[in-house]
């Protein structure tokens, strides 16, 4: 495809029909109804692998807006559970409010948190864009104060993040490596693609050399396979990390490789109302991302 390509298909995007973006999103996206998402867990519990839900939707600008999100996740904690489901959940803090204020958030946070500790299950806390991260981090410190059941994500093209690491290894740490979905600016993240890669693991051994659990989440199967190689190196045990992909995303035989050595994958499962907005922001934040639609459209 010709240079800019990517960014003048995702420019063009917000005209495309909308049942033109839903045959794209059907792919990524487990429906708009909480049973059709929980139907699809079922599906890929049966298959072996594990999932993390989560309800499509972010900055939240009414409060009234934020509490609802925080019922619906409690509901979703209890379904799990109901259903025998192996799923815990992923939210974003804008989602809870964050955009409103910390202090709201922080109400929302707890009330989810609430149900995922009377159902004995995890929440993982989603990283958004930089202008978040220290509000994120501190609501992590705060839950965990409340439930041991939680973690945060950290981003492999931040800079700062190997800092934000030792600092949060000071208590026991379950977190999320991915690379990070944002553009940010050059001066906090790293722009080449193989130098984040290359943070990516030096984070990786950063943080099994400092014992904490790791999500290590990205599709990319090089990325993947030099993981291992580490794992491999360093002794790593199974029980101290698990592989992530997002929903719908090909991976070409590399999950069933994964769960044929006895490692854990977990399938991110988004779905909701919002799977528009969600599409055509993803598209627009990431010109990248426009490039695997298309070829999704020429495939169909
Ligand atoms: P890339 O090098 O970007 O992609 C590798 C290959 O995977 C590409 O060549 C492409 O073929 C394929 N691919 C990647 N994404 C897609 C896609 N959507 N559709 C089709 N093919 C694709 N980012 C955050 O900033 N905060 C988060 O909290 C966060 N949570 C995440 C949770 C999970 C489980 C995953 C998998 C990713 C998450 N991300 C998050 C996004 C992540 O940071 C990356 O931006 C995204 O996964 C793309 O990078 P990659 O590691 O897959 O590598």
């Amino acid at each position: 495809m010709f240079p800019g390509f990517n960014s003048l298909l995702a420019a063009t995007l917000p005209y495309l029909p909308k049942a033109l973006v839903g045959l794209v999103a059907r792919r990524y996206v487990a429906g708009e109804t909480r049973e059709e998402a929980l139907e699809v867990v079922k599906r890929l519990n049966e298959q072996g692998f594990e999932a993390t839900l989560d309800i499509l939707g972010e900055h939240v600008s009414s409060k009234e807006a934020a509490a609802a999100v925080a019922a619906a996740y409690t509901e979703l904690y209890h379904d799990i559970a109901r259903m025998g489901l192996s799923a815990n959940i992923s939210l974003k803090p804008t989602h809870l409010g964050l955009d409103i204020d910390l202090e709201t958030c922080e109400r929302n946070l707890f009330k989810v948190l609430d149900a995922a500790a009377a159902t004995g299950n995890f929440l993982r806390i989603d990283m958004e864009n930089s202008p978040h991260t220290d509000d994120t981090l501190a609501l992590y410190r705060t839950c965990l104060e409340q439930h041991p059941r939680v973690g945060p994500v950290l981003q492999a093209y931040l800079y700062r993040s190997r800092n934000d690491l030792a600092a949060l290894m000071s208590s026991p740490l379950n977190f999320r490596l991915c690379k990070g979905i944002y553009q940010e600016p050059p001066e906090i993240a790293i722009q080449d693609r193989a130098a984040i890669n290359d943070n990516f693991l030096a984070l990786l051994r950063q943080a099994f050399e400092g014992g904490a659990y790791v999500a290590i989440a990205t599709h990319d199967r090089p990325l993947i396979t030099r993981a291992e190689e580490l794992i491999r190196r360093l002794n790593v045990p199974p029980a101290r990390f698990e592989f992530q992909v997002l929903y719908g995303v090909p991976m070409k035989g590399k999950l069933e490789a994964l769960l044929a050595v006895a490692y854990k994958v977990r399938i991110y499962v988004p779905f909701g109302e919002a799977w528009y907005d969600y599409s055509l922001r993803r598209l627009k934040e990431n010109p990248h991302l426009a490039g695997y639609v298309l070829r999704n459209l020429l495939r169909k």
